[in-house]
């Protein structure tokens, strides 16, 4: 494989910018002509980054970007983003000043909050947009439906707010024909027609998110916010029929160093691996829980080697974790491997000749979801932009 890796570091992130393009443009193409596209680029653009893949993302078709954080909003804007920027959320009083001066739209749902928002506004010269955040069902953010016309009346007085947009967020978009999806969405839809009732603007109307967006196209409405499906992956088993994606994160290194222990000598913290015969190599690589590698993958996880699946073995360090490779390959259903050498290309995620190792594979050795798999990978790794 001709790899390009960073300068200081045999560890790193591979981000293959044309995947987050082709994926953009898939999503897109699910929308009908006029339905805006936010892109979810929160936690770093989910571990890819952010800036990087925010303006691949606009050349590819999005009209808008979604963060969790002011000073996600920031990085944006300091890197010449310059499309509208929700946050999905609150944040201390303190940062309204911030949020005005780099035009980052808060999620409302707190009148003291959303007054004080406003009143900076006014006082910096500016208009505050702001989407009304509704919660439908989740019980986390967001004015409950009973109280929205009410609430926007006690806010709409203030001439330094603007409603940009009315949003709620689905717990369960990924199900196929749940009655819980189809109350929140009626709930939702029931909230938005009191507000227009009430002569209220309500700006973009938008719920669906990855999930809602493959699977329940009726709820488009004005615009949707999709997320980990821009990163080739898939929220759930139930949207994978619907739609190809690409997967655009891999995670590499280079062997560090190779030994050839004699039987019975153990490998990491408490020797929880011990060598069980002559042929086996022991790898070392540079990346560790540290790095976002999850220490419960211990004993757990497979590396790709020369093409060749090989298991890690041994408690995964901060820093480091080994793997070992049979170059004997004795019996019949063992291979004999090509012996690793220093400097040889581990793949943790993603592609080496014939075989993969996937978000998913990872995410269901550690028990948990892609989505925090590859938000885990931490800064310390460079992201290469291949
Ligand atoms: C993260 C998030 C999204 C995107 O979710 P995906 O499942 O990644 O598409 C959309 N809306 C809100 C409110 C979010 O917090």
């Amino acid at each position: 494989m001709a790899i390009e890796y960073p300068k200081n570091r045999w560890a790193w992130v591979e981000v293959d910018l044309d995947a987050i393009r082709k994926n953009t443009r898939a999503f897109k193409a699910l929308l009908e002509p006029g339905v805006k596209m936010m892109c979810a680029v929160k936690a770093d653009a989910y571990g890819h980054g952010a800036v990087e893949c925010a303006k691949t993302m606009a050349k590819a078709g999005a009209d808008q970007f979604a963060v969790a954080t002011v000073d996600e909003g920031v990085e944006l804007r300091r890197g010449g983003v310059t499309e509208p920027i929700l946050m999905l959320n609150e944040s201390p009083l303190e940062s309204l000043d911030t949020l005005l001066e780099y035009d980052i739209m808060p999620a409302v749902y707190d009148s003291e909050f959303a007054l004080a928002y406003g009143e900076r506004a006014v006082a910096l010269g500016k208009v505050g947009k702001y989407h009304l955040a509704v919660d439908t069902g989740m019980t986390r953010i967001g004015v409950l439906p009973a109280d929205a016309v009410e609430f926007r009346h006690m806010i709409d007085f203030h001439r330094g707010l603007e409603c940009a947009g009315t949003f709620t967020h689905f717990a369960t978009a990924d199900v196929i024909g749940d009655w819980d999806f189809k109350q929140q969405a009626r709930r939702f839809m029931d909230t938005v027609e009191a507000l227009r009732q009430a002569n209220l603007e309500v700006g973009l109307v938008h719920c669906d998110n990855t999930p809602g967006t493959i699977l329940h196209p009726e709820f488009h409405n004005d615009m949707c916010r999709v997320g980990i499906g821009l990163y080739g992956l898939q929220p759930a088993e139930s949207t994978a029929p619907r739609i190809k994606l690409t997967p655009a994160m891999s995670v590499r290194a280079r062997v560090l160093r190779v030994t050839n222990p004699a039987v019975g000598e153990g490998v990491g913290y408490g020797l929880t691996y011990r060598v069980p015969k002559s042929s086996i190599q022991i790898a070392t690589v540079p990346i560790g829980f540290a790095d976002g590698l999850a220490r419960s993958l211990s004993n757990n996880m497979d590396v790709i080697v020369n093409g060749t699946r090989a298991r890690q073995v041994g408690r995964i360090c901060m820093d480091q974790f080994m793997f070992a490779v049979d170059t004997g390959g004795a019996r019949a259903y063992e291979q004999p491997t090509k012996p690793v050498e220093k400097g040889d290309v581990v793949t943790l995620i993603g592609r080496d000749g014939d075989e993969q190792i996937t978000a998913d594979e990872m995410a269901a050795r550690r028990d948990t979801i892609n989505y925090e798999v590859v938000c885990n990978f931490s800064e310390r790794l460079d992201r290469i932009f291949v």
